[in-house]
């Protein structure tokens, strides 16, 4: 079977959810060969000349290309944050140098001016005029040489809303010129879709559309028996060069969040089932894969890292440095605790505060206490862990006095704060709280997984951007938090620069 992982998605390592689904078929006796679009077609763009031939200075950019790409690639860029900011616009302008100027490329994003990935009619036109798409020389070439050789059997995984149009023009491209291949549509983006009423009905022409946990089903698809979910199994994808001064590992022990009660969150809504791989089975399959890949850093890429799984990494911590989100447990409130995490390499924790208004947080359900966030913030940095926070507004809950008071929260605790993330809140369109307010749609498609709603306290979304550009951004040590948190990479690549 063939696992394909369209682009355009962060390309600063290989793709999770092909080595989940290919270590299940592995172990079920299917052979598997994976591509990484995000690497792959990524790279393929570098490689072509500009549109235009008069452009001198996309000529040069062509011609840097190497060089451009080795700033992301090798610790040398991570030296210098200008340095790295100039080498990520650069490399913008590299990948979109050969672009028609309808579609805007970034290593995160891919957006038309025509098309959206929300819309059904789009997907439909994309799926049929594969050619238009802007990968479609490398996709094509791609296929033919794996799918001429009687492979019938391949599988899309789409998490993004990036991929949407490009994921079309691949299935588009394999029911025209090979009728025979069976296609396997899955991801997050797909399972999102597939969980809310009203949008079951997708305009993908695949064979089968799958929901949730993809492990058994991929397998089954393939008329083998499943034999359990094996160990995760990347192939050759580490052949590829990922945007990353290391190797960098993802793993991920669990799917859905084992907390799933904040009401803004889709995790609750999609009532996902929750399920966790045991822990000390977790840090074994670690501790092989680290031993085989040779990473210079982990990613686990769970919505949370499971508190079983963080104790156990305190008892066998897997040799490489590690990150990923959790929630703030009150187990790190313990000093001891956090030294321990620190121990197993813990390098980075991505942490959802949302509101530094603690009766927005009951409302929201989020289960933590702000006197706990304190101590937990200050420990950390005592622990010598970075912390990336991410902050909502907007939410029902909120009033401007309320932002206010997150505002004040985390200026008081600017010291202990990396980096931050700050978003304002969109309501899932399957919320329960739909009940509770005035909806009406977004423009953005009918495929939009959220819904427009009115404010009980008048704390519109302007309102909110408003206040985030004046009072918020308006802060000099705050704004000087959220410059040094990088840009399109985020997370990604924010533990380089701790
Ligand atoms: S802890 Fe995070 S992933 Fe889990 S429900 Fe809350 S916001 Fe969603």
């Amino acid at each position: 079977m063939i696992l394909f992982h369209p682009p355009s998605v962060r390309n600063c390592e290989p793709p999770v959810a092909l080595s989940r689904l290919a270590g299940a078929l592995k172990a079920a006796g299917e052979p598997v060969s994976l591509i990484d679009g995000a690497a792959e077609g990524l790279s393929y763009l570098t490689e072509q000349p500009s549109r235009d031939k008069e452009n001198l200075q996309a000529a040069r950019l062509y011609r840097s290309r190497n060089h451009i790409q080795d700033i992301l690639t090798t610790s040398r860029g991570y030296e210098n944050f200008d340095r790295y900011k100039k080498g990520l616009s650069d490399y913008s302008r590299l990948l979109n140098k050969s672009l028609p100027p309808e579609i805007n490329l970034t290593p995160a994003d891919y957006r038309h001016d025509r098309l959206s990935p929300l819309r059904s009619k789009d997907i439909r036109q994309a799926q049929s005029l594969p050619e238009e798409n802007p990968f479609y020389p490398w996709f094509s070439s791609r296929l033919d040489s794996l799918l001429s050789d009687g492979e019938i059997y391949l599988g899309l995984s789409i998490n993004y809303q990036s991929q949407v149009l490009t994921g079309a023009a691949i299935i588009g491209y394999v029911k025209r010129e090979y009728p025979a291949v069976k296609i396997l549509l899955g991801g997050g983006l797909i399972s999102s879709w597939a969980r809310t009423p009203g949008l079951e009905n997708l305009p993908f022409n695949a064979d089968q559309i799958v929901a949730g946990r993809g492990e058994e089903a991929v397998v089954r698809f393939c008329q083998r028996d499943y034999a359990g979910s094996g160990t995760p199994w990347f192939g050759d994808l580490y052949t590829n060069r990922y945007m990353n001064p290391v190797a960098s590992l993802p793993y991920s022990a669990a799917n859905g969040c084992s907390w799933q009660r904040c009401t803004f969150c889709a995790e609750k809504w999609e009532a996902y089932p929750y399920w966790e791989r045991p822990a000390q089975e977790a840090a074994r399959q670690l501790a092989t894969l680290t031993e085989k890949y040779e990473p210079g850093l982990i990613h686990l890429t769970d919505s949370e890292i499971s508190p079983a799984l963080m104790m156990q990494l305190t008892e066998t911590p897997p040799g490489v440095p590690w990150y990923g989100f959790s929630r703030f447990l009150k187990e790190m409130t313990d000093p001891a605790y956090c030294h321990r995490l620190s121990a197993s390499g813990c390098k980075m924790l991505c942490l959802g505060l949302e509101s530094g208004d603690q009766n927005v947080l009951n409302s929201l359900k989020k289960g933590i206490s702000l006197d706990w966030v304190s101590v937990i913030l200050k420990n950390l940095k005592e622990a010598n862990i970075g912390t990336f926070v991410y902050l909502l507004f907007g939410t029902p809950a909120e009033n401007q006095e309320a932002a206010l008071r997150t505002r004040d929260f985390v200026w008081k605790h600017r010291e202990y704060l990396d980096y931050l993330n700050l978003a304002v809140f969109t309501m899932p369109r399957i919320s329960g709280e739909t009940g509770e307010v005035a909806t009406s749609d977004f423009y953005e498609g009918d495929l939009s997984l959220s819904t427009d709603f009115v404010h009980p306290a008048g704390w519109s979304r302007k309102e909110v951007r408003r206040f985030l550009d004046r009072e918020f951004r308006g802060e000099p040590e705050l704004r000087a938090i959220l410059k040094r948190t990088p840009p399109v990479y985020t997370a990604s690549h924010a533990p380089f620069f701790l």
